[in-house]
């Protein structure tokens, strides 16, 4: 594909990290019968807490307590000056239409084209943190979004994407600024319980958000690939391990 990359806008020293939904078509009412300001909420009070995760290293716990996190909803698109102007740690994430019974469904060419517009990196690098004899080591996995992610897109039963910022390991990365992730967000409610719809609007969120953090699909965690596993909705929380790679990630994002 080789997207120029543009120039990543200086950090301006400011540790905010800024999550921007945009819900173009007000997606959330519609399927859901419900305001997002009660999720956006939750989700904003759960990155702020993240530093009070039980079990998380003493590095990791400093690294998070240095950032502070705003989730930003809005009911529209965002405009190509914005897109433009994405910084370090702005990660916009896109409501969409996505059952194949509605006219509106984002098609591939579309969220092709979003990427693009987004100057997505072709590969992106995600990370996973095992403990293995009593060490760490950190397993790191290259993807190629255009090859690998798009055609997923015929996939019914995907949920939605995170994409993050090219590798956050390589110390030239010219496409840090660069994430997106897009949710099918009326496929979240169907065939599911009013009760645990929340829940499960929440983990999608923080599972795409995990993305773009850097993270990879782990087993036996909220990062499992599949959303129907029973390991999805019995995690609500992110691990120890996905907490070192975020805040190693975060740090990251404002060294350049
Ligand atoms: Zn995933």
């Amino acid at each position: 594909m080789n997207i120029p990359p543009p120039q990543c806008k200086k950090w301006d020293g400011i540790k905010t990290v800024f999550i921007k939904i945009f819900d173009r078509e007000d997606l959330v009412a519609k399927n859901f019968n419900m305001n997002m300001e009660a999720t956006r909420t939750a989700l904003e009070s759960y990155l702020n807490e993240l530093e009070n995760t039980v079990g998380i290293s003493a590095t990791s716990k400093q690294n998070l307590s240095s950032f502070s996190f705003q989730v930003v909803f809005q009911n529209r698109a965002s405009t190509e000056a914005e897109i433009n102007d994405f910084g370090v740690l702005d990660f916009p994430i896109y409501f969409e239409e996505g059952l194949s019974i509605t006219s509106t469904r984002m098609t591939k060419s579309e969220a092709e084209s979003m990427l693009l517009k987004h100057r997505i990196s072709d590969n992106v690098a995600t990370f996973l943190r095992k403990e293995v004899g009593g060490n760490f080591v950190m397993e790191r996995f290259i993807g190629n979004i255009y090859d690998e992610l798009l055609p997923y897109f015929t996939n019914d039963r995907a949920l939605g994407f995170g994409v993050p910022g090219g590798d956050y390991s390589s110390v030239s990365n010219s496409f840090r600024c660069r994430k997106i992730a897009i949710i099918f967000i009326d496929k979240i409610g169907v065939e599911v319980e009013p009760v645990i719809l929340n829940r499960i609007f929440l983990n999608v969120l923080k599972h795409e958000i995990g993305h773009m953090f850097g993270l990879h699909h782990e087993d036996k965690t909220m990062m499992v690939e599949n959303y129907d596993s029973p390991d999805f909705l019995a995690n609500e929380a992110y691990t120890p391990n996905h907490l070192s790679i975020i805040s190693d990630n975060l740090i990251r994002l404002t060294m350049a």
